[in-house]
Parts: structure tokens; C-alpha cells; sequence
């Protein structure tokens, strides 16, 4: 059994352009795949390592998310897991997902976690130290609000903070040097977010994934897990609104970056 404390290794596979599908291993040679967008690359990625894939987590219904899965599913028999609350929307599910649900999965045990705001039946996976939230949360951004209110997705959000600092958190996005670029023009000062860049346009560069990223990291850089912090607040000039105003704000200035 994978303990929660344990490290799950998890490998991505980029697809779409700017996707991840996160692939790991819950029996020797059998994979869980996260969110495949696309079949071939996923297909491929086994072919190469002579694996199967048993199973395949949805985040929601985004078709950048389940293009893969009609494919994947025929040639695999791999069974699929999604949302109950999105089940219209999504493949045939296996398993129709709950709040608080947990998964055995070989030898991996996966909590399902609602997170509506992205999207309403959006929910996200936790096993040992790796959550795979899916378009909830990016690094040093989060998922726009095409379905939920501002309050809906900063209560998701919140459910996120209380996990542990050190876990794994896996997007399916992409998006780190474009959300750098506006966490910066928060908090030009802010010395960590300086010093980052460089690293960031190196791993751009060479196409390297910059993610995962951690909890403890994204508590310190990501605005929209920081509509807390006082001090930023003072900053951008919004002491005196409620954090979830300061997160609906933060959220409308970056659909306009
Ligand atoms: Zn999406
Ligand atoms: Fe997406």
C-alpha cells in the first residue's frame, strides 16, 4: 500500500500544446492516466515502457481534458473516473466520483475532492503526496470562472490551502511563465518571483515541464492563494475588501493580462 507521506512518482506526458496528461503507476506496468486530452502521445508513452493503462482520472469536462478517453478506453479497457455531478457532460464513467470519495486503485488509494468554480463538477485527486488539480489551480495562477462565482472557486481554493505544505501539486496546464509574468506585475518587489525567472525561461527554453509545483510554494507566490495576506493587500490597494473581493478582482485583472 502507498502511504500518504510516501513520494508517488509521477511522469507527465504533453499534449495540446500546453496540456499535461500525468501518468503513474498504482500496479508494476499498469498506469493511471490524469485528464488525457489526447490518445496517441498517451498510447505512445506506454508502447515505449511496455505498459497498460487501467485506469483514467477526469478533472471535468473540458474536451482539452477527455479527447483521449473514447481511444484509450477501446484500446486499454482502462476505466474511467469522473465527477457524478458532470457525469451528463463527461464519458461514460466506471466510477461517478463524490466529495470525500476514496479509490482503491491498486495500490494507490485516490480522495476525490470537489473544487467547482472552473467548471461546477470539477474535482481533483489526492494520493500520497501528489494532487492533480486540473484546471483549479496553476502555478502561480488559477482556473478562470467559467461556471462558478468568485466565492465558489476561493472556497475550492481554501480546501487546497489546508493540505499539507509539502504537497505535489500537478496542473494540467502549462501556464507558469505567463502567470509569472502577472504575479510580477502585482508585486514587482518581490524578490523570490525575481529570482525565478531566470529558471523559468531556462526550463521554457528547453521545454522542460516546471511543474510539479508545492503547496509551500504556491502559498508564498501565488496571488490567488494569498487573498489573505495583509501585506499584499496593502500593496495592490485592496485593505479594505473581503479576501474573496480581492480574489474576484485579482481574477478579472487576470483575464485582461
Ligand atoms: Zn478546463
Ligand atoms: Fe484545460
Amino acid at each position: 500500500m502507498i502511504m500518504p507521506q510516501e513520494s508517488l512518482i509521477v511522469e507527465a506526458v504533453p499534449v495540446l500544446g500546453d496540456n499535461y496528461v500525468w501518468m503513474f503507476a498504482c500496479n508494476s506496468n499498469e498506469y493511471v492516466a490524469v485528464d488525457p486530452g489526447e490518445a496517441t502521445a498517451v498510447s505512445q508513452w506506454l508502447n515505449e515502457r511496455g505498459a497498460s493503462l487501467s485506469h483514467i482520472l477526469l478533472t471535468h469536462h473540458h474536451a482539452d481534458h477527455i479527447g483521449g478517453v473514447a481511444e484509450l478506453q477501446k484500446k486499454y479497457g482502462a476505466e474511467i473516473i469522473g465527477s457524478q455531478a458532470d457525469a451528463q457532460r463527461l464519458p461514460i464513467l466506471d466510477h461517478a466520483v463524490v466529495e470525500g470519495d476514496c479509490l482503491n486503485v491498486g495500490e494507490c488509494q485516490i480522495k476525490v475532492i470537489d473544487t467547482p468554480g472552473h467548471t461546477i463538477g470539477h474535482v481533483i485527486y489526492r494520493t500520497a503526496d501528489a494532487l492533480f488539480v486540473g484546471d483549479t489551480l496553476f502555478s502561480m495562477g488559477c482556473g478562470r470562472l467559467f461556471e462558478g462565482s468568485p466565492d465558489v472557486m476561493w472556497q475550492s481554493l481554501q480546501k487546497i490551502k489546508n493540505l499539507p505544505d509539502a504537497t505535489k501539486i500537478y496542473p494540467a496546464h502549462e501556464y507558469t511563465l505567463t502567470n509569472h509574468g502577472f504575479a510580477i506585475t502585482l508585486e514587482p518587489d518581490n524578490q523570490e518571483l525575481i529570482a525565478l525567472k531566470k529558471e523559468l525561461l531556462i526550463k521554457n527554453d528547453n521545454d522542460t515541464p516546471t511543474l510539479p509545483t508545492t503547496l509551500a510554494t504556491e502559498k508564498k507566490l501565488n496571488p490567488f492563494l494569498r487573498t489573505e495576506d495583509s501585506q499584499l493587500a496593502e500593496k495592490l490597494g485592496l485593505k479594505d475588501k473581503s479576501p474573496v473581493e480581492r480574489f474576484a478582482i485579482l481574477r478579472e485583472k487576470r483575464n485582461h493580462f
